[in-house]
């Protein structure tokens, strides 16, 4: 993403079933590369993971 991806903007490296189409090559993001998931990220859902990413991004979105 040319511009950056804005906090809550689907990022348009992720495919049909939410995986990352750039995961392992250099093209993808040091931030990205650097995140360490956890149980508390991810819980048992889509929806979890996705709704926790959400309040990650406001937090540290300027
Ligand atoms: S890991 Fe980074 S590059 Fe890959 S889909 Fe997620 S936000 Fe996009």
């Amino acid at each position: 993403m040319p511009h950056g991806k804005k906090a809550g903007e689907r990022c348009i490296q992720l495919d049909q079933q939410n995986r990352c189409l750039i995961f392992g090559m250099a093209e993808r993001p040091q931030v990205c590369s650097s995140l360490r998931p956890s149980g508390e990220m991810c819980g048992n859902s889509n929806q979890y993971a996705f709704t926790w990413l959400a309040r990650l991004e406001q937090l540290t979105t300027p």
